[in-house]
């Protein structure tokens, strides 16, 4: 079976990985992951290209993530950080720790080197064991997009990289709006409009849906495949009793003028989605909002405490996706 996830950092990369653990656990195999990541969280800093999204993903994958945190890796030190700061280099609001900065220095170099970043991205991945499970990560574009936030403050509108306002702001400073500078301009990575083409299963993790799953629709030709395809589309909501796990998906939403429950979230979907997995919590709201043109939705317990959970919802998520595409 040939799985084609869309992912953005943390809550898709604890999926995936649950949905990895399901996988062995099937006799039906053998199954293949492609995952498109976002891209729209990059950031250039101290020179180094850093891409938090696929590294979340490739880390947690390939088990070198920092698993209380669920970003950055395990074991981490911060010397790095410690001697810019002593320097008074900026930004320190970012956190990157000395393992992390490896990452970044030589996918910098071999980017500078003119290799694209889905060529870097699979070496990183490489290093990770990646292949020999069955994955491929695939950026979104290999072109150079950064998600910005409009604010406006004082009667004036600014706007800011996405991780200013997401992590030195924490998202208090409402947002405007979004603006995803180069995207129009951006094409998809080489892989992606073909797996979502001959996938078996589209699954839409719970990641973000403004920031990171709306980003990657953003990419020309995405939303079109999606829509196209023969695969069901199956997705499992980022809420739990209408408010997101972690992070600000609530912020997100309400800049879109999109309600934060689970199918407000369904709505952003309503082109392409066949099957939504929502929480016990919000199956009750879920039946009183469905319109004529809605997915098929069922309910479980939807929050990832570890693998194991992660493994059940993905495979809540896959059997609904089956069911539907035999049906
Ligand atoms: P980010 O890029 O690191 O912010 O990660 P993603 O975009 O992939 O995922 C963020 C979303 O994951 C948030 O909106 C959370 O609500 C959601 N999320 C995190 N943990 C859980 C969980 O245990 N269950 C569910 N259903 N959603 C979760
Ligand atoms: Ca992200």
């Amino acid at each position: 079976m040939r799985i084609t996830a869309l992912a953005g950092g943390v809550g898709g990369a604890r999926f995936l990985r649950g949905l990895l653990r399901h996988l062995e656990a099937r006799t039906d195999g053998p199954h293949s992951l492609t995952v498109i990541g976002n891209t729209g969280d990059d950031i250039t800093l101290f020179g180094l290209r850093v891409c938090p999204d696929l590294d979340t993903l490739v880390y947690t994958l390939g088990g070198g993530v920092h698993e209380a945190q669920g970003w950055g890796r395990a074991d981490e030190t911060h010397t790095v950080q410690g001697e810019l700061k002593a320097y008074g280099a900026s930004p320190q609001w970012f956190g990157l720790g000395d393992r992390d900065f490896g990452t970044h220095i030589v996918r910098s170099q071999w980017l500078a080197q003119g290799q694209t970043l889905s060529q870097v991205t699979a070496r990183l991945a490489q290093r990770w064991g990646l292949p020999e499970q069955g994955v491929t990560v695939l950026p979104m574009t290999d072109t150079p997009v950064e998600t910005h936030v409009v604010l406006e403050e004082d009667g004036e509108q600014r706007a800011v990289h996405f991780q200013e306002w997401w992590v030195r702001l924490q998202a208090a400073v409402p947002a405007q709006r979004f603006v995803v500078a180069g995207l129009d301009q951006a094409s998809a990575a080489p892989g992606v409009l073909d797996a979502l083409r001959t996938a078996d299963v589209i699954l839409l993790p719970p990641s973000n849906p403004v920031v990171s799953i709306g980003i990657i629709l953003g990419v020309p030709g995405v939303r079109d495949a999606l829509r196209g395809t023969a695969a069901p589309v199956v997705g499992v909501s980022p809420l739990v009793g209408g408010a997101p796990v972690r992070g600000h998906a609530d912020a997100c939403l309400s800049a879109i003028g999109v309600e934060s429950s689970a199918s407000g979230v369904a709505g952003l979907y309503a082109d392409f989605l066949d099957g939504w997995l929502v929480d016990d919590a919000d199956a009750e709201s879920m039946r009183a909002a469905a319109a004529s043109k809605s997915p098929t939705v069922r309910s479980m317990p939807l929050l990832m405490r570890d693998i194991d959970h992660a493994a059940r919802i993905a495979g809540g998520a896959l059997d609904l996706a089956l069911d539907l595409r035999d049906a």
